[in-house]
């Protein structure tokens, strides 16, 4: 997927002006956020839940190497054959790989943040494979050739109408309006595909390293028809995402879903073991895990390693003001929201995704919300310096950091400059007490009028008050 996260002051002013974008993003604040809300209220206990999350996640990345060896270890007793990829090619490499070596022609996937973080689709359809979406959200998608939104509800950006106009045209089939009639339609086409089908790729929720299993979390059966029906199963995810038993299994599977969607449990959690046994009435003849790096090992020595428990909720984009007001393709690459700001610069590169450290008024409601407990406001302060210090931001910028950083470190000089400061604005403000325009601050003041502050420091009201 092609980066182009450093167009997303543009893209920004594009989608706040785009009515039906604006339209389908209501659906996070009025569904999303209090939907979340209630599932927290009515759990109780939900603070411990969430310390209890953190403790298995930083456990896991403690000892990842242990628990991923385990895992390799249960994984292929039962039958699987598990793959490292180092990059995104390595891992697109190895998947066009089983696929030519036992001849298929035909796939059907589940949805797989990671398969679009290294561009699988592109590289299976160089490679003369069909493939095909079977999540409802990404074979929209797919039909319309786009790319998600958002990580856990990825078409969010369309509204009813374009997804009956899409289908009309796609399907070749009379334009219907009502939910359940565009979704049978969609089962009536992917039917067939899921049954002619030689291969199902899907992602991977979490892997268990005491048993060797894959998880994946859905509200679609079909994860259940990609990993059961074709004869091949490749289950594609990123190296983090290991827990070591079924007991912390339990754990996140608790906080999952009520974070994301505010379900008590999803109405599919499959725990994928081994190939089909001589005793079961499903399941593949051959089962293959590709275990990504991508960046994440780098990330595992730095200063951003919290990072990594992150468990895919979405509940900081959901609750992210930015990422409510502009979506998910403004952020340019597959991870959006206040993740995706540091996801995407660590692993795109910095250079690459110079606004989305920034994209943020580190209001702290992701934080507040993420139910492993990332610091997530703190990771993009870390990345803002990174950027000061290496010379990313303008200089104009710099050099103002710096003049406050000197005049912070003179306190008298400090108040000097403050007090002239506020009286200065509350001139510019004059009888209205409103700033229409000011040019340091033109990206405030470009679309609202800024109060004029009453013309004396916090400190000097303080001092007057007590
Ligand atoms: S950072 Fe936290 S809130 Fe955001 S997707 Fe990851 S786990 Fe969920």
């Amino acid at each position: 997927m092609q980066v182009t996260s450093n167009q997303f002051r543009q893209k920004a002013h594009d989608n706040l002006n785009d009515p039906t974008l604006q339209r389908a993003l209501k659906l996070v604040k009025v569904k999303f956020v209090p939907n979340r809300a209630a599932a927290v209220a009515e759990f109780g206990a939900f603070e411990p839940l969430r310390e209890a999350g953190k403790e298995i996640r930083n456990r896991a990345l403690a000892d990842l190497d242990v628990y991923l060896e385990r895992f390799e270890q249960e994984a292929t007793a039962r039958g699987a054959v598990v793959h490292w990829a180092e990059d995104a090619q390595d891992a697109c490499r190895i998947v066009t790989g089983i696929a030519r070596n036992n001849g298929v022609k035909k796939i059907v996937k589940s949805k797989s943040m990671v398969s679009e973080e290294v561009g699988l689709n592109d590289a299976l359809e160089a490679a003369g494979l069909e493939v095909v979406e079977t999540d409802l959200g990404e074979y929209i998608l797919q039909l319309a050739q786009e790319a998600p939104s958002h990580i856990v509800a990825p078409v969010i950006h369309k509204v009813r109408d374009q997804i009956s106009e899409l289908f009309a045209e796609k399907h070749h089939a009379p334009r219907k309006t009502d939910i359940g009639a565009l979704c049978r339609e969609a089962r009536e086409v992917l039917r067939p595909h899921f049954l002619g089908a030689d291969m199902g790729i899907s992602g991977a929720n979490f892997i268990v390293a005491e048993t060797g299993s894959t998880c994946i979390v859905t509200n679609e059966g079909n994860g259940r028809m990609v990993t059961t029906l074709p004869r091949i199963h490749v289950a594609i995810t990123g190296i983090e995402k290991v827990v070591p038993t079924l007991e912390d299994l339990s754990v996140l599977l608790r906080l999952l879903p009520r974070s994301a969607t505010g379900q008590t449990i999803t109405n599919y959690v499959s725990v994928n073991t081994g190939v089909r046994g001589g005793a079961d009435t499903d399941g593949p003849e051959q089962f293959h895990v590709v275990l990504v790096d991508n960046g994440r090992s780098r990330l595992l020595a730095g200063e951003l390693k919290d990072m990594l428990r992150c468990i895919r909720c979405s509940a900081c984009m959901n609750h992210c003001p930015v990422y409510q007001a502009v979506g998910g393709h403004t952020y340019g690459w597959v991870y959006p929201g206040p993740m995706g700001s540091i996801l995407t610069p660590s692993f795109v590169g910095l250079e690459n995704a110079v606004d989305l450290p920034n994209a943020a008024t580190l209001c702290n409601q992701c934080g507040v919300v993420c139910p492993v407990k990332i610091p997530l406001p703190d990771l993009m302060r870390k990345l803002r310096e990174r950027q000061m210090e290496t010379g990313l931001k303008p200089w104009s910028e710099r050099a103002a950091l710096r003049l406050w950083g000197w005049l912070a470190r003179h306190p008298r000089l400090y108040a000097l400059g403050t007090a002239a400061g506020a009286r200065f604005l509350k001139l510019l403000g004059g009888r209205e007490g409103l700033i229409h325009r000011l040019p340091p601050a033109a990206g405030w003041t470009g679309g609202r009028d800024f109060p004029a502050p009453p013309g004396k420091t916090f400190r000097e009201l303080y001092q007057k008050e007590n």
